[in-house]
């Protein structure tokens, strides 16, 4: 095996138990485990945090749902499975197969559950989620007529129930935000409409990571927010963090964008919870003058040592850590040392420096991302976000203890 993902049980259920505590009591916490868990292995991820006490798990689509609901039927556990991203005509006999909760928002989409059900023969109506288009426009059914449409359909039968009510937020991550307060507004609007429509729903929820994060318990806040619209509808409340689950939070940014503001409630307690591992697989010498990999970016100066390491951006690790003589670039961790990045990182290899780095050999294993390394730095190196890092690593995951 060229690389791995090592997946730590203890920062994941901790991570989880941290936002979980940080949401409050009254607000459960849906785990997002959609696009393979952030690139951590979702089949991996689901039962771990399924154990730490997500009653929700969230999925990308049907055929992510129907993989983690076998990998948490296999440890016997039953969360709840909210797909998460769409629904097509042909995923509805899926829906109904592995006991999954769609987010829905069209009219279409309900009539697919409906005929799907009917097809299976099942009693049983099948859950749904509402989402409200607040402000992102993206998913979600418009206020105004078009909601009133889809609620009275709603009512109107039986084979569907409207089991949840959700938004999602556009700069959860921005403190004092003006679009959060409008898409709350919003949101409040389509509570009503939901209630005088007599629909009942047992869940309301709304928020990400950074919703957590970012004023958690002021009075301001989304969640407190959120908890009030959940209580006068009778429902309960549910906050829905990915990205922090797995270790890592957007800094809080001002809502003019210049700085980091306000008090941070999650995101220094986080752990990273991948560890992305290599082994050497060749060493050598070389000597002032010599250039190393692709268009000669890098020309040593002195004598070096270097090490081979079978990973490249085939594997997601980016091109832009490339390093050369004008720009130094990413690193690796090697014996627990850094070890620069040197010349172009190509497809599926990558020359690190081990010049300083006693007895360096084949076989050696490497921190490609992970302790020493996080993938905060990456994304600072290829100008993105830390998301984007973690989804693009492709390699198997296992489980470890610490
Ligand atoms: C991905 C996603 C989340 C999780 O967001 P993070 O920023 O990773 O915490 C929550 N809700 C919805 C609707 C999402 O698509």
């Amino acid at each position: 095996m060229k690389s791995w993902v090592e997946i730590s049980e203890q920062r994941l259920t901790a991570n989880y138990k941290l936002l979980a505590k940080t949401a409050g009591e009254g607000t459960s916490v849906l785990a997002v485990v959609k696009a393979n868990a952030y690139g951590h292995g979702a089949t991996v991820c689901a039962p771990v945090l399924a154990r730490a006490g997500a009653e929700w798990l969230g999925v990308t689509d049907v055929t992510e749902g129907a993989e983690v609901r076998a990998a948490l039927t296999a440890a016997g556990l039953q969360p709840r499975i909210l797909v998460m991203s769409g629904l097509l005509a042909d995923d509805a006999d899926a829906v109904v197969q592995y006991g999954l909760t769609p987010i829905v928002w069209s009219r279409r989409q309900m009539e697919w559950l409906a005929e799907a059900i009917g097809r299976s023969g099942s009693e049983l109506p099948v859950a749904v989620h509402l989402e409200i288009d607040t402000g992102m426009a993206r998913q979600g059914v418009a206020l105004g007529e078009e909601l009133r449409e889809v609620l009275r359909w709603l009512g109107g039968q039986r084979r569907l129930w409207l089991d949840g009510v959700m938004t999602h937020f556009a700069s959860a991550e921005v403190a004092g935000s003006a679009q959060t307060l409008d898409q709350q507004r919003r949101f409040e609007e389509a509570m009503r409409e939901v209630a005088e429509a007599g629909l009942r729903p047992g869940w309301v929820h709304a928020g990400n990571s950074s919703t957590i994060d970012n004023n958690a318990d002021a009075e301001a806040g989304s969640l407190v927010w959120l908890r009030r619209l959940a209580a006068a509808s009778g429902a309960r409340a549910m906050v829905r963090p990915g990205l922090g689950l797995y270790g890592y939070c957007l800094a809080i940014e001002s809502a003019n964008g210049v700085g980091e503001v306000a008090q941070p409630q999650v995101r220094p307690g986080l752990l990273p919870v991948m560890a992305w591992k290599s082994r050497v697989i060749g060493c050598r010498e070389v000597g002032p003058g010599n250039t190393v990999g692709y268009n000669a970016i890098f020309v040593a100066q002195r004598a070096m040592r270097l090490a081979l390491v079978p990973v490249g951006y085939a594997d997601g690790l980016r091109r832009e850590l490339s390093g050369s003589n004008a720009h130094a670039g990413g690193w690796m961790m090697v014996r627990g040392q850094q070890a620069a990045i040197v010349g172009r990182v190509s497809m599926n290899l990558t020359v690190v420096d081990v010049t300083r780095i006693a007895d360096v050999a084949v076989g050696d294993e490497v921190v490609v991302l992970g302790d020493g390394i996080t993938a905060e730095d990456h994304a600072r190196l290829a100008r993105t976000i830390a998301y984007e890092i973690v989804c693009g690593v492709r390699a198997s995951s296992q489980l470890v203890g610490d």
